[in-house]
């Protein structure tokens, strides 16, 4: 089969390579889908402590079963899945308190195991014991199911900033998790969500995903903006969607007393802002970040897809062959559109 390895800093190489069997407690999957998250952007910039190269990266995967091991049950050849990125022990203080994501080994698809941006891929045995893999419906697309991945992260920062119907929300940064989080926050019956993006195209894509006002904050000044939109009050909720510490102390500023925070882009530490903690305190903020998501969440985020909650296909703007995986990383590294989702069945 052919798959792309990444064989050192932005190298990406097209080969062919021979697909491993089936172990008894595994699964392999035909790839369909495979969208490039800003981790994988991550990892073709600066490498991984967790991957040993060559690797196949990709966790955002949709596909279809064409083999299970004799020893799985309840998944069989011809399901059409998407996947969660996690792979949970099972057996660490967070894998039992049902927070896989949190696992204490750290092992993702992708990052210690081969991943999406090949033909097939065998999901390993804990994988497929304790890592979440969720049929989807006949009626919705490989590339739309790609999705879950990202939007159940989405689904778990909105859970856990607290954010609800009736709120003011502002957030920062329209890429496709800002702009799924736009539309998400919309569908949840939230009053005004204010996105603020720099770049043009992205933020008519906020205004498409359901945004109430699009800032641009090069000309626009974000405590004018929360005067006029709340009456000085601030906002109920700040989401950063954006690796940047001057918009993490922004949010600060914008944020009503008592309201939250969510940090949801990671950044080098050396960037990491020396934070007001007094405004922490004064304001009696909450401030919380999130790391990928629990597998209940996954599970919600195939619904959302399936029903159709949101318009998923906003999100995606661009779509490539396998052997074109390179440019595709370099497209979404470009941040003009939303996600870039390689096809790897495409001819
Ligand atoms: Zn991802
Ligand atoms: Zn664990």
């Amino acid at each position: 089969m052919y798959a792309v390895a990444l064989t050192g800093k932005e190298q990406l190489e097209y080969r062919e390579v021979t697909l491993s069997s089936c172990g008894p407690e595994e699964i392999t999957l035909k790839v369909h889908a495979v969208g490039i998250c800003g981790s994988d952007l991550r990892i073709f910039k600066q490498g991984d402590s967790r991957i040993d190269m060559p690797r196949v990266t990709g966790h955002e995967i949709a596909g279809e079963i064409i083999e299970t091991g004799s020893m799985v049950t309840g998944l069989e050849k011809g399901d059409r899945v998407t996947l969660g990125a996690h792979i949970p022990c099972g057996f660490c203080y967070y894998c039992q308190k049902n927070m896989g994501h949190q696992c204490e080994k750290k092992h993702s698809i992708g990052y210690q195991v081969d991943g999406g941006f090949a033909e097939y891929a065998v999901l390993p045995r804990e994988f497929v014991r304790f890592g979440s893999i969720q049929k989807i419906a006949g009626t919705t697309s490989f590339e739309q199911a790609s999705l879950s991945e990202p939007f159940s992260c989405v689904l778990s920062g909105i859970r856990e900033v607290g954010a609800g119907a009736g709120d003011t929300i502002v957030v920062y940064g329209a890429g496709a998790i800002g702009c799924m989080y736009i539309a998400a926050l919309k569908r949840m019956g939230a009053a005004r969500v204010i996105a603020v993006q720099r770049s043009a195209p992205r933020r008519q894509k906020a205004a498409e995903a359901g945004a109430d006002r699009v800032v641009d904050p090069s000309i626009e000044n974000m405590s004018d903006i929360m005067n006029e939109e709340t009456n000085g009050l601030g906002a109920d909720r700040v989401i950063v969607t954006a690796p940047s510490a001057e918009l993490q102390n922004e949010a600060l500023d914008i944020v009503r007393k008592t309201g939250s925070i969510l940090l949801f882009a990671g950044m080098k530490s050396a960037e990491a802002p020396p934070f007001d903690t007094d405004k922490i305190i004064y304001k009696q903020l909450r401030v919380t970040g999130t790391h990928g998501a629990p597998r209940d969440l996954h599970m919600e985020a195939v619904k959302w897809i399936d029903e159709g909650l949101i318009n998923f296909d906003l999100f995606i703007t661009h779509t490539f062959a396998l052997y074109e995986t390179d440019l595709a990383f370099r497209t979404a590294d470009g941040k003009e559109g939303l996600k870039c989702v390689v096809l790897p069945q495409k001819p």
